[in-house]
């Protein structure tokens, strides 16, 4: 467990709150998401859930700032729809943060126990995808002898 000190985001909080106050819908919207991108601003989404694997908030979210021109993130919270209130991401969100932002922090726990923790934290001893692709440069052509 990492000691953490980095000041909780209370406005990112507040911002995925708002959105899932007044855009969740029904049972194909339930969760939304807040981040905060490296220059400041907050992209929110919300989750579109289908049996089939639809994607929670917080990957929606990824592609929405991608859509703003925002590719590299700070941090990330989740919160539920009729006040559930701060929820943390799920296993295979974890992995896909992890990829695509080694050094994310995410806003985890309730009321007083609000938080702020590194992805790396929610994931101990993490497969890292980028670690087991294949290196251009270390590929060498099949020996002809
Ligand atoms: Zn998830």
């Amino acid at each position: 467990m990492t000691t953490q000190t980095q000041p909780v985001d209370h406005e990112l909080i507040q911002a995925a709150a708002q959105v899932a106050r007044t855009r969740c819908r029904g049972d194909n919207h339930t969760m939304a998401a807040a981040a905060r991108t490296r220059d400041g601003r907050i992209v929110t989404a919300v989750n579109a859930y289908h049996f089939t694997g639809g994607p929670c908030a917080e990957l929606v979210v990824i592609g929405a700032a991608a859509a703003q021109g925002a590719y590299d993130l700070k941090t990330i919270v989740a919160v539920g729809d009729r006040d559930r209130g701060v929820v943390s991401p799920c296993g295979r969100c974890r992995q896909v943060l992890l990829d695509y932002f080694p050094a994310l922090t995410v806003i985890v726990g309730a009321g007083d126990s609000l938080r702020i923790v590194p992805i790396t934290d929610l994931l101990p001893e993490s497969y890292v995808w980028a670690d087991h692709q294949l290196d251009a440069e270390h590929v060498t052509a099949p020996s002809t002898s």
